[in-house]
């Protein structure tokens, strides 16, 4: 479970997140959905660890996470920009978190590495789990290409393996789909809602786009201005906004 209690975040003196609260069961899918510039990517950077609110506290899997580094914190994020090394391979870049967790930095040392004790057997398992995890995303093939060889839905499924490596309890999402074009972005919202079913794990996932958000979610969050407005199951969103804002921004009646 993940649990975020009165986080307050201000950039200089412009407040971005006000005292916002909100409690995600194990395995849910979670949307933050809401305008450009609200906040989304600020908490979920808060909740990798990438970023230090001004106020309240955070916790992932019933731990307070609030002194952990982003490693250390059983999550993993997938970036809007996915974020690859453009000089990597696929392989390289979906095995990249395993390298830094299970090699020492001497064992990731191209020629002293090989001369070190249990390395070759520690990389021929991170080789075995990346080609494991790319075949389950249709990339399998694609091994040995660098980024700048792939289209973009290519690369998204790349950014997430990498994320599905680490096998974190948490998977968070900034807007995964939102560099693709629209046919490939509904073929990829089903992919998703597929991954989420066969990995169990919990997922926030941010999007400005309201029909991504009604078909993937157990629950959406709508965010305004730095504030959670309403936290619902996505009918219910509509079907009863709590909240004139929320039914603008939904563009149903009130
Ligand atoms: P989008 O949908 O466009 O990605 P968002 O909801 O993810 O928007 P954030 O990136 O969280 O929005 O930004 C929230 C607000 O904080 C915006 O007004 C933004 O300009 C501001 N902001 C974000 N990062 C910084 C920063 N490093 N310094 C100052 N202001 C920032
Ligand atoms: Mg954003």
């Amino acid at each position: 479970s993940v649990s975020i209690d009165g986080i307050d975040k201000n950039y200089g003196a412009t407040s971005v997140l006000r005292s916002v609260s909100l409690s995600i069961a194990d395995g849910e899918f979670l949307t933050l959905l809401g305008p450009s510039g609200c906040g989304k990517s600020t908490l979920l950077r808060i909740l990798a660890g990438l970023e230090v609110q001004d106020a309240g506290s955070l916790s992932i899997g019933e731990r307070a996470v609030d002194n952990l580094r982003p490693k250390r914190r059983d999550v993993a994020m997938v970036f809007q920009s996915y974020a690859l090394y453009p000089h990597m391979t696929v392989a390289s870049n979906m095995g990249l978190p395993l390298r830094m967790r299970r090699l020492s930095t001497f064992q990731r040392l191209p020629l002293l590495g090989r001369l070190l004790p249990g390395t070759a057997r520690i990389a021929a398992e991170i080789d075995a789990e990346v080609t494991r995890t790319a075949k389950s995303l249709g990339i399998g093939h694609l091994l040995a290409r660098k980024p700048g060889q792939l289209s973009g839905g290519q690369r998204q499924r790349v950014a997430v393996g990498r994320a599905m490596v680490r096998h974190p309890a948490v998977f968070l999402m900034d807007e995964p789909l939102s560099n693709l074009d629209a046919k490939l972005r509904v073929q990829m919202r089903a992919e998703i809602k597929e991954l989420h079913q066969r990995l169990g794990a919990t997922f926030v996932y941010v999007t400005h786009d309201q029909a991504e958000a009604m078909t993937l979610s157990d629950r959406v969050a709508v965010m305004l201005d730095g504030e959670l407005l309403q936290v619902a199951p996505p009918q219910e969103i509509y079907a009863d906004p709590d909240d004139r804002r929320v039914a603008e921004f939904i563009g149903s009646p009130k």
